[in-house]
């Protein structure tokens, strides 16, 4: 099984870290070289593809769709469902008919196409290989880095051709990651101080048994390092990172990478190592009964429901995200509003001043990018330029600027901290309940929806009903939620299994009655057929449990 090892950077310089950071520069620059590559090869082998007429008809067919989809209003309910359809319902499924036909047609073109254009697309695939080769050797990356994004473009090229859509290229900010990879592997035990690539000073038993906490900090502090460069003689340059080695690497395992992580939190850096490594599986599941998990949130008075569970020994219980994090987590958005809108202002005011005055050459182009951009950063910047050229009459727009600079720093690192801090909270209470949760049963299996709309719930009644449900998505962050269940659950034996359940929301876990009912109205519902009541998200977890014992 493969688990992550995360660490924090301890107290003290970081060695080496402009050497890293040149190489995060780097590998955004040669992913956006690769993606230009991409981009380009792709649009030789679309000419060759096109369906021709054929392609444009159902591009227009596509438009006219649209055009009748926003015609009418669509009354939209506060749980995001329609209420009222008002829209020519008839003429809609014709054209979305009409679609369906033109695809199957285009396809069975473009296929044909792909027979007649053989050897164009062999050759334009070896131009495309040929390019990154040639910007490869340029990249100036070290080669795990290089690697590394190799893997990432490949990926991001298989997924972007099955959507039909672009590579993007990257920002560069400041922040990324550095990798090592171990191919074959390295044992934990032994070797580790003579690697060439990564070196890490032991640290005393005591680091992680002292009865004192004081003395357990102290004595797990150490350094880390970690290959980022050679230099002209092909000896190692090592990143030598002070590290807080507050839990032991397992003796019997296998590193498979390392990285180190630059992020900015507010106006700080933050630094931090992950350690990828392959270990026995310690656990032998204890008990083979099974539990369901219904994942989805729904808003009740305690908070975000996210989930909830039974098992096979028929108890429940639920994984609610409480009301005073929701509350910060939408302080999140309110920071977020009033950034913008300041940003705004100030945008305006400067448009306003600056227009009726004749400004030094050294500020044009900033100014140019602060007017025309939609981000903050650009009026940041032209204040520093601003600084370093003042002119005559420019006091009470200097003046102003400063203001709001002082008050846009005061925001965004409020936020900053603040989103950062919610995230920490809401992860350590998910991996609370999954390690709970995979402690008690053998087998786990939750209902998958990852890309469905379903997830939303109707919030319940004398519930202040929120104009930003869409939100809730955001604040509850299921994916984290299922890679820390999955995660719990290799980590202690059990199995996870991820589930489609159709109409497990729907359908009675007593009798199979797939009823219909306003799911909004009420929390509990009572069978039309049986006459059981349940707790909706009790009865989906009930389904969810009973589909995934009968998959075995
Ligand atoms: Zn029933």
């Amino acid at each position: 099984m493969i688990r992550v090892y995360e660490y924090g950077c301890g107290p003290g310089e970081i060695e080496n870290l402009h050497v890293a950071i040149e190489q995060m520069r780097r590998r955004i620059e040669f992913w956006n070289q690769l993606v230009e590559i991409d981009n380009d090869v792709r649009s030789k082998m679309e000419e060759l593809l096109f369906a021709g007429k054929t392609e444009t008809e159902l591009s227009s067919l596509r438009v006219e769709l649209n055009t009748l989809l926003r015609s009418a209003p669509l009354v939209v309910g506060p749980d995001e469902k329609a209420k009222d359809d008002q829209r020519d319902t008839a003429q809609i499924s014709a054209v979305r008919a009409a679609i369906r036909l033109k695809l199957t047609e285009v396809r069975r073109i473009r296929r044909e196409n792909i027979e007649a254009h053989r050897p164009e697309l062999r050759k334009l695939d070896a131009e495309r290989k040929a390019r990154i080769a040639a910007v490869q050797t340029n990249a100036g990356l070290y080669w795990a880095n290089r690697d590394e994004i190799r893997r990432n473009y490949e990926s991001a090229r298989q997924r972007a051709m099955r959507r039909g859509s672009q590579l993007q290229p990257q920002n560069w900010d400041e922040t990324g990651k550095v990798s090592i990879q171990f191919q074959r592997g390295l044992q934990v035990g032994g070797a580790f101080l003579k690697n060439g690539r990564l070196q890490i000073d032991p640290v005393r038993e005591a680091a992680w048994n002292s009865p004192s906490r004081s003395e357990r900090r102290r004595l797990a502090r150490t350094w880390l390092r970690l290959r980022v460069a050679a230099n002209d003689d092909r000896s190692p340059v090592w990143l030598n990172v002070p590290i807080i080695l507050h839990r032991p690497l397992p003796e019997d395992g296998v590193i498979r990478s390392v990285s180190f992580i630059r992020e900015r939190v507010g106006l700080t850096w933050r630094h931090r190592l992950l350690i990828t490594v392959s270990e026995p599986s310690r656990y032998s599941a204890r008990s083979n009964i099974a539990a369901g998990i219904d994942v989805g949130w729904r808003l009740t008075d305690r908070g975000l429901r996210v989930a909830y569970w039974v098992g096979q020994d028929d108890t429940s219980g639920e994984l609610v995200l409480p009301m005073s994090d929701v509350l910060e987590f939408r302080r999140i958005s309110t920071l977020d509003s009033a950034i913008r809108s300041a940003h705004t202002s100030i945008v305006a005011f400067l448009g306003n001043f600056l227009e009726r005055r004749s400004i030094p050459v050294g500020l044009e182009d900033a100014t140019r990018a602060a007017l025309g951009s939609s981000s903050p950063a650009a009026v940041s910047y032209l204040l520093r330029e601003w600084r370093r050229n003042r002119f005559s009459g420019d006091r009470k727009g200097f003046a102003k600027l400063c203001d709001w600079h002082k008050q846009h720093v005061h925001l965004w690192t409020w936020q900053a901290n603040l989103r950062d801090q919610l995230i920490r909270r809401r992860r350590e209470l998910y991996r609370r309940f999954a390690a709970d949760l995979s402690s008690r049963y053998g087998q786990v299996f939750v209902n998958d929806i990852r890309v469905r709309r379903l997830a939303v719930k109707p919030p319940l009644p004398n519930i202040n009903p929120i104009p930003v449900q869409r939100h809730h998505r955001f604040i509850v962050a299921l994916s984290v939620l299922y890679r820390v269940l999955e995660s719990a659950c290799g980590k202690r034996g059990a199995s996870f299994k991820l589930l489609k359940c159709q109409g497990a929301t729907t359908s009675c876990n007593a009798c199979g009655m797939l009823d219909s009912w306003d799911r909004s109205l009420e929390l509990t519902h009572k069978c039309s057929r049986c006459g059981q009541s349940w707790d909706q998200d009790f009865n989906a977890a009930k389904n969810v449990l009973r589909l995934g014992l009968l998959e075995k």
